[in-house]
């Protein structure tokens, strides 16, 4: 890990913010992107003051000026980029007949067009080097249509997995592994409003008997970064404590 340099979007809160800080631990240095700037300079603070390295930088990923500007300003930091992290994310539960035209544009844009602009932009950087490692943020939703969500945010998570295996082909020929994780229900503000009685049925399907915290998609995340897992490309982790199974 020492000496490379991470990318992270959607640092400023949950599971990208335990990335950082993991990777940022291991010796990484690290970008820590979000649309909240002021989050994602706590983060980089909280790191900073540990004396790590990390900046942090606004972007918007469903917004393609916003995604250049952002790597633009990765690369005249830290000068080159092995490690792509896509962890920002919107969520909504609604129904079929709440969701408005806007809502389905709106997770859509951020969680799939937002993954997708953000590959394509660090892309050539990382096809020059014939070296990198993408990780991008599908969900058990994307899998089974979710326990508890609406089916804009389950399909922008399905695309997710699609475009990573689509990816992993474009890809792997010049040195890049594009992998997903699909977390389960993990404690993060994100699911801060699901309802008691969610939580507790899904603990009691779940084999390991409890919820996700951000440190266990962390770790999973930073498997996927290792050279240990050179030889995987195209595959979407499951860290969902045994939830769903396929
Ligand atoms: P979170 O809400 O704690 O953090 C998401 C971060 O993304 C926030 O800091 C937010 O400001 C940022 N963000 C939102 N829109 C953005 C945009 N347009 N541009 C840049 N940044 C933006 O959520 P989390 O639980 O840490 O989720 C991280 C990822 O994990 C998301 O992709 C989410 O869909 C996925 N996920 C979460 C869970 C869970 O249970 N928490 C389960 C499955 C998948």
């Amino acid at each position: 890990m020492n000496g490379n340099v991470a990318v992270i979007t959607g640092a400023g809160s949950g599971i990208g913010k335990a990335v950082a800080m993991r990777l940022a631990s291991l010796g990484c240095s690290v970008v820590c992107g979000d649309v909240n700037l002021a989050a994602a300079q706590e983060t980089a603070d909280a790191i900073g003051g540990k004396g790590q390295q990390a900046v942090a930088a606004a972007v918007d990923v469903s917004s393609a000026a916003s995604v250049q500007a952002f790597v633009e300003r990765a690369l005249q930091t830290y000068g080159s980029i092995q490690f792509l992290v896509n962890a920002a994310g919107i969520w909504q539960r609604k129904t079929i007949e709440e969701i408005s035209e806007e809502e389905w544009n709106r997770i859509i844009d951020v969680n799939l067009k937002g993954t997708f602009l953000v590959i394509k932009a660090v892309v050539p950087h990382l096809k020059q080097n014939r070296f990198g490692r993408i990780v991008n943020f599908a969900s058990v939703a994307g899998r089974s249509g979710g326990v508890w969500t609406g089916p804009h945010y389950a399909a922008s998570k399905g695309g997710v997995i699609a475009m990573t295996k689509n990816l992993a082909r474009e890809l792997g020929p010049f040195g890049i592994n594009v992998n997903a994780v699909a977390p389960g229900i993990i404690k993060t503000p994100m699911t801060e409003t699901y309802p008691a009685e969610v939580m507790t049925a899904t603990i009691q399907r779940t084999p390991l008997g409890r919820l996700g915290e951000p440190e266990d998609v962390a770790d999973a995340v930073l498997f996927l970064l290792t050279d240990e897992a050179r030889f995987i490309t195209g595959e979407t982790l499951e860290v969902n404590g045994g939830l769903l199974m396929d």
